[in-house]
């Protein structure tokens, strides 16, 4: 996969800006499980092994990549030593759908891509389907890539014949709406000739959608889709905030703030912490999530009603 930044650990300067955005340093004000911890030890001779610790740490929330002046590929520094451990454990991935691809099935023009969690949610599902759908057929495809997406997570190598399986039918849509952060940022690289959307971006985009946010309105951008395709999604949501009047989970430099409730590895992270984080000195009337793990995290820490952007309308 191309890398959206491509310097290593070697160009970290100890500069520490990575640490004012990452959810765990704000949790555990712990420097070993930081990018900078991480960094700075491999630069002194440490392996993947003494960083066990630090690794399972982080969300992937991709937070401190726009922060890094050094232009440092801080995800993929965490998913590469990931796979060297995982390699060295002898850990075997297992993939779903290693049939041949299919072939010849024309797709209609929009596709999504829905994550596990959404499938389980019929109501919203429905609700998102309606809402993107309006008069251009759209279908969910049936193969959600929670697979890969737990290899990536895991930097796990997929079968090229995995990829292939998993693309075919995308390959003849004219778009891809997907619900996973590390799915889209993959599907960016693999396939082309598609326009390629996360979910809360295709929401946000629709004007029925715009016109129901307003300036009472907080609104929690999901974080690893942002910052892994940043320079584009900060003209998109800034666009959004200006129209609407509504805040945003975004601090000075425009970084998301994470909460990282669907994260796999959020078990360093106080996502109550994060939330009073972003609330703090803001009084809204209602929060809008992307995410749908977020309206709970909420939940667990306000009374102002949280309601997931397809249910706005
Ligand atoms: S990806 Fe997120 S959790 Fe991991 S180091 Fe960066 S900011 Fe911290
Ligand atoms: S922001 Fe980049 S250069 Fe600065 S300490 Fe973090 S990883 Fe190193």
């Amino acid at each position: 996969m191309v890398p959206l930044r491509s310097r290593t650990y070697a160009a970290c300067s100890g500069c520490s800006l990575c640490l004012l955005s990452c959810p765990v340093w704000r949790s555990t004000h712990d420097i070993r499980l930081t990018p900078h911890g991480r960094a700075k030890a491999l630069q002194h001779g440490a392996t993947a092994n003494d960083l066990v610790e630090s690794l399972d740490s982080c969300t992937l929330c991709g937070a401190c990549e726009p922060a890094c002046p050094e232009s440092i590929d801080l995800v993929g520094m965490v998913t590469g030593l990931r796979g060297e451990l995982a390699q060295q454990r002898g850990t075997k991935p297992s993939f779903d759908g290693m049939r041949p691809a299919p072939t010849g099935e024309i797709s209609p023009p929009t596709m999504l891509i829905a994550s596990q969690t959404l499938t389980e949610n019929a109501a919203l599902l429905q609700s998102i389907i309606q809402q993107l759908g309006g008069n251009v057929a759209i279908r969910v495809s049936s193969d959600s890539g929670t697979d890969i997406s737990f290899a990536l997570t895991e930097g796990l190598p997929i079968p090229e014949a995995r990829i292939e399986h998993f693309l075919a039918p995308l390959k003849t849509t004219l778009r891809v709406i997907v619900a996973d952060g590390r799915l889209f940022y993959a599907l960016k690289n693999w396939l082309h000739g598609v326009t390629i959307a996360s979910l809360g971006e295709a929401l946000s985009a629709l004007p029925k959608v715009r016109e129901k946010l307003n300036d009472s309105d907080f609104y929690v951008i999901e974080p690893v889709a942002f910052h892994r395709d940043h320079e584009r999604l900060i003209s998109h949501y800034d666009s959004l905030r200006l129209a609407s009047g509504c805040t945003m989970n975004l601090d000075l430099q425009r970084m998301a703030i994470p909460i990282t409730a669907s994260a796999r590895h959020s078990g360093r992270v106080n996502a109550d912490l994060q939330i009073r984080w972003m609330l703090e000195g803001r009084n809204p009337a209602r929060i809008v999530v992307e995410d749908i793990a977020d309206i709970a995290a909420f939940a667990h820490v306000t009374d102002t009603p949280v309601v997931h952007l397809a249910n706005l309308l």
